[in-house]
């Protein structure tokens, strides 16, 4: 059997992918972050959804466009809605720069909305908020630091998602804010808990974490519950007993097993 080469099945695995995500951002209440799409074309980077981002922003090109090419050290030009630049860009590049650029000039201070529109006053640029009334200038330099917006999909993390689709390869498919979750074994119509293996762009990739959702929270609140108790007897036995080294102690529980007044949780009339 001529085994397919793996990197066809991802890119087209990816195209599917990328034109199933909806493309509806802004609209409810909390903002999220437009995303750039990207295209390669000869020696040029193309962001395919230039306008539909600077709709998102309100936001006119000749305020993004200029202030973009020299975060990115290109040149480059807005043609038809999309944004040309010249040489090949990689997308967490141009998205944090457009993520840059919504902190610095686009997010109410205040607030945290999107819905700000900017003033010129003598020679400062103010944001001013239509949600809030707020007002700030903006400052030249990056802010200390850019505060991302929680992502929706976070490598690692376990999330409760409904299997919407089956995807080429067998995988179900779920979807969770602009993301796209390639789950592995599900099947269609399945609620299920997933943990995430890997994020590429918008999509990610999950196992299945849990099936039986409900019971598996009663029962590691139940196992928290028991520990915590389990812990709490043993820092005060160890606080009773001022040195216990004949303690039984398995190595799993060393961390709980612990004299308390090395934990510092438990003050307790511990040796001295
Ligand atoms: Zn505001």
């Amino acid at each position: 059997m001529p085994e397919k080469p793996a990197a066809t099945d991802y890119s087209a695995l990816l195209k599917r992918a990328r034109a199933k995500v909806p493309a509806a951002v802004g609209t409810g209440e909390r903002f999220q972050m437009p995303v750039v799409e990207l295209q390669t074309e000869g020696k040029t980077t193309v962001v395919r959804n230039m306008e539909d981002i600077l709709d998102k922003l309100n936001r006119k090109e000749d305020h993004l466009v200029p202030l973009l090419l020299r975060e990115l050290g290109t040149a480059g030009s807005y043609e038809g809605g999309r944004l040309v630049l010249q040489g090949k860009l990689t997308e967490d590049n141009i998205q944090g720069r457009l993520a840059k650029y919504v902190e610095t000039f686009v997010i109410c201070g205040e607030c945290g909305r999107p819905d700000t529109h900017l003033v010129k006053e003598e020679r400062t640029t103010i944001v001013k908020c239509d949600a809030c009334g707020a007002h700030r200038p903006v400052k030249a330099g990056p802010k200390k630091a850019i505060v991302k917006p929680e992502e929706a999909v976070v490598e690692g993390k376990t999330y409760e998602v409904m299997i919407e689709d089956r995807g080429q390869r067998g995988d179900g498919i779920a979807r969770r804010d602009r993301y796209t979750i390639f789950v592995k074994g599900a099947q269609k119509g399945q609620q299920l808990h997933v943990k995430i293996t890997k994020v590429t762009g918008t999509l990610a990739f999950a196992e299945i974490a849990q099936q039986a959702t409900q019971q598996a929270a009663a029962s590691q609140a139940a196992k928290d519950a028991k520990a915590a108790e389990a812990e709490a007897a043993k820092a005060a036995t160890a606080a009773a007993k001022p040195a216990a080294p004949g303690a039984p102690a398995k190595p799993a529980d060393a961390g709980a097993a612990k004299p308390a007044g090395a934990s510092g949780t438990k003050p307790g009339p511990a040796k001295k």
